[in-house]
């Protein structure tokens, strides 16, 4: 039952930066992974990777889902909302569906930002609108969702509640996650796995299901 798989890895940039050398991983469907570790350790290769955002140099990764409607989506620290466009717009801009909309409202619903549909993004908090910006990754209903440093620009308080609201959404949708953090204790507060990279590879890792839902 595993999700990702990720086999004898190595990703050298330019014939000459070593990103990842011989990573083996493997995640299971509705594992919470986090990632972490010093800067240049190759967290965020490791997710554009699994993303399909850029290709291994040797070794494989596969993603074991015969669900084609939409794999997986990614979140960043930028919340990369169009500021022309209202929050029910951003939700729905690129898709033709009929239920769109609803879908949208379903979403805002649940990142408990229901009364913000028609309020522009600079109209928004800085939490607020990474609430958006979670919503719309999970407009096409993804089986893997990406976290390449979501909550970095927060402030202390609004990030623990968007901890909260991450790790309730990822459960009640049985989530494969993938969170890229620098901080060590958001990892273990959420993840059900930390793995830690260093030196292009996952040296070390901890299964801490404790955790889950501390504090
Ligand atoms: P982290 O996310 O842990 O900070 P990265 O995956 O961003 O690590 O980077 C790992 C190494 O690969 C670093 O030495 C970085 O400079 C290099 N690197 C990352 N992306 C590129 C790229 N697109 N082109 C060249 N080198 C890159
Ligand atoms: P993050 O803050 O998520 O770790 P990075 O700083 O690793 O992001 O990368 C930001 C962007 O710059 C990425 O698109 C990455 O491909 C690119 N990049 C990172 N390191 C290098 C590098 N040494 N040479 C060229 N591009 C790089």
């Amino acid at each position: 039952d595993s999700m990702i798989s990720i086999k004898n890895v190595n990703k050298i940039y330019n014939n000459q930066t070593t990103a990842l050398h011989d990573v083996s991983l493997d995640i299971k469907q509705g594992e919470f992974i986090a990632l972490v570790g010093m800067s240049g350790g190759g967290k965020s290769t490791l997710l554009r990777l699994i993303a399909g955002l850029e290709k291994p140099s040797s070794g494989n990764v596969t993603i074991n889902s015969t669900d084609s409607k939409s794999l997986m989506r990614v979140m960043f620290q930028e919340d990369r909302l169009l500021p022309w466009m209202s929050v029910l717009d951003n939700l729905s801009f690129g898709s033709k569906d009929k239920n769109t909309k609803a879908h949208a409202l379903e979403l805002l619903e649940l990142v408990e930002l229901s009364d913000y549909a028609d309020h522009y993004p600079t109209q928004l908090s800085g939490g607020q609108k990474q609430r958006i910006a979670l919503a719309r990754a999970l407009m096409t209903d993804p089986k893997i969702l990406l976290l390449d440093e979501p909550l970095g620009a927060l402030d202390a308080l609004t990030r623990r509640k968007m901890q909260d609201l991450i790790l309730d959404i990822c459960q009640k949708q049985n989530l494969t996650t993938i969170l890229v953090t620098h901080d060590v204790e958001e990892a273990a507060r959420m993840a059900d796995r930390i793995i830690v990279m260093k030196n292009s590879t996952n040296s070390y890792e901890e299964n801490c299901p404790k955790n889950r839902n501390a504090g």
